[in-house]
């Protein structure tokens, strides 16, 4: 039911110069460290896609798959449990013995709506677009991404949808739902 995988990623607070100390004697003038980043440091905040290689993060082999065309998950080989997001280890019992495996490629829009305006960075030429919760056939996961295909507003609750993954840039990828007729 959550989102996309969101790898945790490496904060670039411990490469910035300490602050002055408070209290310190002020009788040789304290060089201000500048507070310009490289630019490829910002705005990651504002990047609303995961890394995806192997450096980056333990879930790489869910982009590497999506390369593929092929939209996976983890599942956990002590009990079974279906993860989405995929894990490094199972929620449910906590096991890292994991294993990658399809999702259903078909499914049918549980519910959805719009972006109108505030888009997510890279996304401001797209609106409007829809986004909504789909139930992937013959598993028990529902989740999230957006869907083309058509005008948000023919959109139905129910209407059948396939996986696709898609080129974000910079060597990226992600899925996204498209309409099936
Ligand atoms: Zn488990």
């Amino acid at each position: 039911m959550s989102g996309p995988p969101r790898p945790r990623r490496p904060t670039t607070a411990a490469l910035a110069p300490p602050p002055p100390a408070p209290d310190a004697p002020s009788s040789e003038p304290t060089p201000v460290p500048s507070k310009a980043k490289p630019l490829e440091k910002r705005p990651y905040l504002l990047d609303f896609f995961p890394l995806e290689t192997a450096d980056q993060t333990r879930l790489h082999r869910f982009f590497d798959r999506l390369r593929e065309g092929r939209l996976s998950t983890t599942r956990c080989r002590r009990d079974g449990e279906l993860h989405w997001p995929p894990r490094t280890a199972c929620p449910r019992c906590r096991s890292d013995d994991l294993e990658w495996v399809d999702l259903p490629d078909r499914g049918h829009v549980y519910a959805f709506s719009a972006v109108l305006a505030g888009a997510p960075l890279g996304m401001e030429d797209d609106i409007p677009f829809a986004v909504g919760l789909v139930d992937l056939e013959g598993v028990p996961l529902r989740i999230f991404g957006r869907i083309e295909g058509r005008p948000w507003a023919s959109l139905r609750i129910g209407e059948p949808v396939r996986t696709e993954s898609y080129d974000i840039g910079g060597g990226r990828v992600f899925y996204r739902f498209r309409t099936v007729e």
